[in-house]
């Protein structure tokens, strides 16, 4: 009996999920640089455990910071002592996240899909380990795969002549990294890259992609210009870019966004895998801080579900296009994002970034904003698009999806099959000019 209460208690601390009560998400609008630089000095005190959602740019782009229930009043002074206008973006975290997860709980209850036809695009998925397999979650964190795991399992048997599925490394954890792979034939074709969830708490990234995949195999045949791509080039996605992270948004902290391995000296866990990139590697835009959301690890591609993508693009060899699916902030980028030098082929980028965001916009009217990471968002090092741009992948892009921070990370399951679906305009955009101008 004593050693059932151990158990139920060891039970009860290991799937105890962080909570987010009272916290709230300010957004905070610098009038000039001297405020902007007060937002950026923020960042470094550690002991209000800020979370920046969307960290200090420019006088003209908000700032959206989580703060959690202790650290309000401080930066609420801090604040309104330095005239720095702000509002309550989200009033209290914890609410939503309990309105997400009890949606999910709804969906999990529904009947099991059997196949990609019955697989509720429309949801957020659990990693399949964390609720009805606690006891199997806790034996063997390794083997149990997610749901979005077995989905791509299910899409490879059913369309075997069209898709398969690439594991192109393993995670800290020991998940495999899965790329499925879209192709008509021949081999080493042109390619087009799609990578979504390298952040993992951006779960619209994630439920996007598996819509995507689900879309090719559905209209390959049917839609011209989506035929005549795969005629001609394969597509690769990899849905579940950084697989510990979303487990653990589930498990413990749907506030996840880097890995999960450990900071040798360091209690804090994890790097950020988009500073991670050998491309401006550790410089500004990135911190040296292993408990900073941003911090680009003790060498560049440190982290396997980077390096995993790295070895991959290199001995493919003809990847075309590659785009890196983000979110929050509704933007399409291009690279740099480590330095103020343009690309060589900015024009190019840039005018089929407006013609993609157009297409984009045509369904629903959502706007979006585009041109370089480093005019754009801000200074980063170390990203994806930066690396793959400078390997000679022209057409290097990355998304950030919806919204525009009303919900942020949070984004409510309604908004999954809009966002998915708006995007894919833009990819097609994306692919369609690649496909007719392979260098
Ligand atoms: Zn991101």
């Amino acid at each position: 009996m004593k050693a059932l209460l151990v158990f139920a208690t060891l039970l009860v601390a290991v799937l105890a999920k962080d909570t987010f009560e009272g916290h709230q998400v300010l957004r905070i609008s610098a009038k000039d640089e001297l405020q902007l630089s007060l937002l950026r000095d923020l960042e470094a005190l550690e002991h209000l455990q800020l979370d920046f959602w969307r960290g200090a740019s420019d006088v003209n782009v908000p700032v959206d910071i989580r703060v959690p229930l202790l650290s309000l009043p401080t930066i609420k002074a801090h604040l309104e002592d330095n005239h720095i206008q702000y509002s309550v973006m989200i009033e209290d975290l914890q609410s939503l996240l309990d309105e997400e997860e009890e949606e999910m709980d709804s969906a999990t209850r529904a009947v099991e899909p059997r196949n990609t036809d019955s697989f509720d695009y429309s949801r957020y998925h659990t990693i399949g380990e964390a609720r009805n397999q606690t006891s199997a979650f806790i034996l063997s964190p390794l083997t149990i795969l997610s749901i979005i795991y077995q989905f791509q399992d299910m899409l490879v048997s059913e369309n075997p002549s069209l898709v398969s599925k690439i594991v192109i490394g393993y995670s800290y954890q020991g998940r495999p990294i899965n790329v499925l792979k879209f192709s008509t034939g021949g081999t080493k074709r042109p390619a087009i890259w799609i990578d979504t969830g390298i952040h993992s708490r951006e779960w619209v990234t994630q439920a996007s992609g598996t819509w995507f995949a689900k879309n090719i195999v559905s209209t390959y045949g049917q839609d011209q210009a989506l035929t005549a791509i795969l005629n001609k080039m394969d597509i690769f996605l990899e849905i579940v870019t950084n697989p510990d992270g979303l487990a653990y948004t589930h498990s413990n902290n749907r506030m996840w966004r880097k890995t999960r391995k450990p900071n040798p000296g360091s209690s804090c866990v994890g790097v950020d895998p988009n500073r991670n990139w050998d491309a401006g590697f550790g410089g500004p835009g990135a911190s040296g801080n292993p408990c900073s959301e941003t911090y680009r690890g003790s060498t560049a591609h440190s982290e396997s579900e980077v390096k995993s993508i790295v070895d991959f693009v290199k001995s493919h060899g003809n990847i075309k296009a590659f785009v890196s699916i983000h979110a929050y902030s509704q933007m399409l980028l291009y690279p740099y994002g480590y330095t103020r030098t343009p690309i060589r082929d900015e024009q190019e980028l840039h005018n089929l970034a407006k013609k993609a965001i157009t297409d984009l916009a045509s369904l629903y009217g959502t706007r979006y904003r585009y041109g370089s990471i480093i005019n754009t968002i801000y200074q980063a090092s170390g990203g994806t698009i930066d690396w793959t741009y400078n390997q000679g992948i022209k057409y290097s892009y990355t998304f950030e999806l919806r919204d525009t921070g009303r919900y942020g990370f949070i984004l409510p399951a309604n908004q999954i099959l809009p966002t998915a679906k708006e995007t894919w305009l833009a990819l097609m955009a994306i692919m369609d000019h690649t496909s007719k101008n392979i260098y």
